[in-house]
């Protein structure tokens, strides 16, 4: 290596995250390089709080620095519906359309045949015993236009189907192959307005 080892591992870290190859890796350590000493602690910090003082909700697995998390105990919302989302970040975009105000579940992932991820391997478990609960009515199944999101409602729909819910599948005004988080806030409430029953 023709870095010294305190570089040659930053680079190292860098490039492990996604979509950063090499030489963005390397332009990255090198900023850090010439960051001042202040910035540099508080970025590590926020690296270290992120991982330390978060954790999945044991409700409806969002991240949080709270058990349950601010949504689950909010006594304000309406706990007959479950919005089921891939990610947390897409649970934020569904709140920034105020339209909702139902519950959530992250599932933290979506079925992915060709990627090996199955039903085992997103939170589906914790979804199921949620619905046990007889307050819940409705399921909105928000996961994203694409192969996986599709994949994902059609498995989730089928498997909720002995508990008698509602299952909705939010309306495609949402762009084919499109994530949730990208939508602006316009689509994404028209997309939850037009939803359709699926079984
Ligand atoms: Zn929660």
């Amino acid at each position: 290596m023709y870095y010294p080892e305190p570089i040659a591992k930053l680079i190292d870290s860098f490039s492990r995250l996604p979509g950063i190859g090499p030489k963005t890796a390397g332009r990255l350590a090198f900023h850090v390089l010439r960051m001042k000493e202040e910035d540099v602690v508080d970025f590590a910090k926020s690296l270290v709080n992120v991982k330390r003082n978060l954790h999945y909700c044991s409700v409806c697995c969002n991240i949080t620095d709270v058990d349950p998390c601010r949504i689950c105990s909010d006594k304000s919302r309406d706990g007959s519906v479950i919005c089921v989302v891939q990610e947390a970040k897409d649970l934020v975009a569904m709140e920034r359309t105020k339209e909702y105000n139902g519950l959530y579940h992250v599932l933290h992932g979506a079925i992915s045949p060709m990627e090996g991820i199955g039903p085992d391997d997103i939170r589906l478990a914790e979804l199921l015993r949620r619905l046990t609960d007889e307050k819940v009515q409705e399921l909105i199944l928000a996961t994203n236009a694409n192969i996986e999101g599709e994949a994902t409602a059609m498995y989730l729909s089928r498997l909720v189907k002995p508990f008698g819910l509602k299952v909705t599948r939010i309306a495609h005004g949402l762009p084919v192959g499109g994530d949730l988080e990208y939508a602006d806030e316009v689509t994404l409430t028209k997309a939850l307005e037009g939803r359709r029953e699926l079984n």
